[in-house]
């Protein structure tokens, strides 16, 4: 498992590619698609990642639940057979604010979720769907089309038949993105070192794109097996990861520290995806955060809006982040596309909606125009 499969890239490998980010760190690009066209529309993830930062919105599901087409809980995406346009429109909305990916909504389409809640028999269809909706969007946008694999929430190390159960899981997930043409694979949210290989082995096994692997990290700074996140994704990397990093559960002040540390870890690409929530030492994770306005219950998931990050919030880790040297780059769930374009804006660029920023010049009372009447300002003081 730990060692790299042989693929027919690996005559490639040896175009090693050695890119200086700031802070001094050194990237060895993992030998797939480092200049190669691998997206229908322009350069693979890897080659986008040699010239620059890459964004990847994500947390649909989060965005979804808000918008009142599915439910918290489960978590299961049954938008994508009852509104399919409605995950086409937060997919479009989501590259109009900045995303320079559109990532398939098969995250919690796996048969063990559709298990939980009784619909096994759309497994096939369900995931063709996302991938369908996904691909339409990425080849009408220009934008990497990417498949997405996620927590199995059975993997247990000491029973070997759940093992078996996450590798058909995978390699069937796999297997559909495939045939679907993803540009390349989002393993994401998995706490257990031990699940993230295997989520990599199948990608190896069955698809010949790079790989993200991404970590959640919980309330404790560890994996599930207690390794620090660096460790984990150092082994990762030496495992044949093209990106390694960390997504979902910590927001944007939780996580650095430990992305800072993965940085360091390891030569490959880092990805940072924090969710866009106001956690603390004393609280580092979404679900361990808790409301004192209500009676200091768990604000997970649904009762998190106090928690949410402001756009300068976003923008400012996007800055510090990229400073640090981390290239891949996202905010997870909670995410709204007022988030993705304040990402985007943290980097210089100007997406689409990046028309419609704020500019308070010619706001009725705080406005700084000539055309802005003096009653107004001047009442600014009481309001
Ligand atoms: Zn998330």
């Amino acid at each position: 498992m730990a060692a790299r499969p042989k693929t027919k890239t690996k005559a490639k490998a040896k175009k090693t590619t050695r890119t200086g980010l700031r802070g001094g760190t050194s990237v060895r690009a993992g030998g797939r698609d480092t200049s190669a066209k691998t997206a229908a529309n322009g350069p693979g993830l890897l080659a986008r990642l040699e010239q620059g930062p890459v964004i990847c919105a994500e947390g649909y599901v989060f965005e979804l639940e808000r918008r009142g087409y599915l439910q918290a809980g489960a978590f299961v995406p049954e938008v994508l057979f009852d509104h399919p346009e409605v995950v086409e429109q937060l997919h479009m909305d989501l590259v109009h604010a900045g995303s320079d990916v559109t990532e398939a909504l098969t995250y919690y389409v796996h048969r063990e979720k559709l298990r939980v809640i009784g619909r096994e028999k759309d497994l096939v269809p369900m995931n063709r769907a996302a991938l369908a909706i996904a691909k339409k969007v990425a080849r009408r946008t220009g934008t990497l089309f990417a498949g997405d694999l996620c927590n199995t929430n059975i993997y247990d190390p000491a029973d070997k038949s759940s093992i078996r159960e996450v590798e058909r899981i995978f390699a069937e997930q796999v297997g559909w993105a495939v045939e679907a043409g993803v540009d390349y694979f989002v393993a994401e949210t998995i706490a257990w070192l031990g699940e993230a290989l295997l989520a990599l082995e199948a990608i190896r096994k069955h698809a010949k794109v790079p790989a993200v692997i991404t970590f959640a990290i919980h309330r404790e700074p560890l994996t599930r097996e207690g390794l620090t996140p660096a460790e984990a994704c150092r082994r990762l990397e030496a495992a044949g990861a093209d990106v390694v990093g960390i997504n979902c559960h910590r927001g944007p002040s939780t996580m650095l520290p430990l992305i800072k540390e993965i940085r360091a870890a390891v030569n490959c690409h880092v990805a940072a995806l924090p969710v866009p929530y106001r956690t603390t030492a004393e609280q580092p994770s979404f679900m361990s955060l808790t409301d004192p306005y209500r009676g200091d219950g768990r604000a997970f998931p649904v009762g998190l809006d106090p928690f949410v990050c402001t756009r300068q919030e976003i923008f400012d880790f996007g800055r510090e982040a990229y400073g640090a040297g981390i290239r891949y780059l996202g905010v997870c769930c909670g995410a709204g596309p007022h988030h993705i374009r304040a990402l985007a804006e943290s980097l210089g660029r100007h997406p689409p909606a990046s028309r419609f920023s704020a500019d308070m010049s010619r706001h009725a009372f705080f406005g700084t125009d000539r055309k802005i009447r003096k009653i107004q300002t001047d009442y600014q003081v009481k309001l």
